[in-house]
């Protein structure tokens, strides 16, 4: 075993892994990236199909990111927010108001504008932030006395106690349930499995063939109902828009953000939006206009022209480099904590790293390439190849649902697709096929019996075959057994 390995292995705890089965194999060592791959120390090359868990947008060892990051380092890495303001996060927080706010001709029927950013230092915290907001402003403004949110069916927004308070996967989150505050889940629109989707299963995208009636519509409409009559008004509504990622990539039908939403305003609740995942250009562009560049958004929430009065960033916001997030907010709400000092009204909350400078200068780099032709007419296209390739794979009979939304695909194993009859988690059936993939030179990781593909905008057509290739081949192999 290579000697950087051993030492992984006697000093490393890694997260969300049993350490039981990572000692039983010899972990790769990733010594260096380029554009999509990846290298171990044995010179190994292997392709990012998750984008390192699904934080990397223009590809590794980027000359513009790089170039941004060393020209921040001759000038300095890092000194404090607290007390003191910094060149890149000065430029920075004017760069992401620009972006974070809803543009278009089509009616955005609310007047919420983001006009604060609140620097952090992972989707966690963003999150973190998000909620002792939204909890303070409910609070000061008279809304609750005792705030309360909701969140999704599968919602997944850290692992912060804040923020699993926030999430409902049992898996993760029960173990905790002794340290956290209550809130109250809703029903999660997952075609796909969901009771009220009386359609027969198709080899298609369950979105496209679903025959309902908005049913997981009315069900949140009752929370908000009851809610509003048992106590005040839900504080917030905690949601990812467009897809639910560590729900399993759990996609939703064209229209359901919008109404939720709208739902939720109706009902007095503030919109907490967590694009964690999905932001930076990730949920692709419109559907029924993939060849212009007016119809990428570089927000899920805008796709369905909703504007939330928090949005969380995180992930993506450096290209994928280094771990910084942000919490954008609302002028109404950052008044609410405005007052003199000896009413104690400050946000009383940050970190050491906050507005790190070597993060916000990759930041303004990414948000650069994003907006330059050669990066939007990219997504444009591996979205279309992307759709193209996972076309193929509905001849396994093992796949029960593809759903992609832009640039993030989740591909639904299961023991029979006629039935849906799911793989139990025991049988590890993601993690087998995942397994075989990396033999062929291609990385990610599965939720259950989700396989993600989820790689960065620079992968070459051909490379997107070999991502979809390796994964019919993996699942042949595991699957003849
Ligand atoms: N929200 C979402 C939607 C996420 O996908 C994640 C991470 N997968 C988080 C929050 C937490 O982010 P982090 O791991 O950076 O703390």
């Amino acid at each position: 075993m290579h000697s950087l390995a051993q030492l992984d292995q006697q000093y490393l705890w890694h997260p969300f892994t049993q350490m039981r089965d990572w000692a039983k194999r010899e972990p790769i060592v990733i010594v260096r990236g380029q554009g999509t791959m990846l290298q171990d120390v044995y010179g190994r090359e292997y392709l990012d199909a998750n984008s390192s868990i699904w934080t990397n947008l223009h590809g590794h060892n980027h000359p513009r990111i790089n170039t941004a990051i060393a020209g921040q380092l001759k000038k300095i890495a890092h000194s404090s927010a607290l007390g003191l303001a910094n060149e890149p996060a000065s430029l920075l927080g004017e760069k992401l108001v620009q972006s974070a706010n809803f543009k278009s001709r089509k009616p955005n029927r609310s007047s919420v504008q983001l006009n604060k950013v609140f620097f952090s230092d992972d989707g966690s915290t963003a999150m973190e932030v998000a909620l002792k907001l939204a909890y303070e402003f409910a609070r000061r403004t008279g809304h609750s006395k005792r705030p309360r949110f909701l969140s999704l069916d599968g919602a997944y927004h850290g692992d912060t106690v804040g923020a699993v308070a926030l999430g409902h996967v049992d898996l993760f989150h029960k173990a905790y349930s002794g340290l956290l505050f209550k809130t109250d889940r809703a029903m999660a629109p997952y075609c796909y499995r969901c009771p009220f989707n009386q359609a027969k299963p198709e080899r298609a995208d369950a979105r496209e063939y679903r025959k309902c009636k908005w049913e997981c519509l009315s069900q949140l409409e009752l929370k908000f109902a009851s809610q509003k009559r048992n106590a005040s008004p839900y504080a917030g509504f905690v949601f990812e828009p467009l897809i639910q990622g560590a729900a399993g990539m759990i996609a939703q039908p064209e229209g359901w953000l919008r109404r939720a939403t709208d739902m939720a305003r109706a009902h007095g609740a503030s919109l907490i939006a967590d694009e964690v995942m999905t932001g930076f250009g990730r949920t692709g562009g419109e559907m029924n206009d993939l060849s212009s560049a007016r119809s990428l958004r570089l927000f899920a929430c805008h796709k369905e022209a909703v504007q939330p009065d928090f949005l969380a960033v995180a992930k993506g916001l450096t290209g994928g480099y280094l771990p910084m997030a942000a919490t954008l907010t609302t002028q109404k709400v950052f008044d609410a904590f405005l007052g003199d000092y000896e009413e104690f009204k400050t946000f009383f909350h940050g970190h050491s790293f906050t507005a790190n400078q070597l993060g916000a200068a990759a930041a303004l780099a990414n948000l650069q390439l994003l907006a330059g032709a050669h990066s939007v007419r990219g997504r444009l296209r591996l979205e279309q190849v992307m759709r193209e390739e996972l076309k193929h794979l509905w001849s396994h009979p093992n796949i029960g649902d593809i759903r992609q939304v832009g640039l993030i695909a989740g591909i639904e194993l299961v023991r029979d697709w006629r039935t849906r009859k799911p793989f139990a988690l025991s049988e590890r059936a993601g993690i087998r096929v995942c397994e075989a993939m990396a033999e062929r030179g291609v990385l990610t990781r599965p939720i259950g019996n989700v396989i993600v593909i989820m790689p960065p905008y620079c992968t070459t057509d051909k490379q997107m075959k070999k991502i979809a290739g390796s994964l019919s081949e993996a699942m042949v192999e595991v699957f003849k057994k």
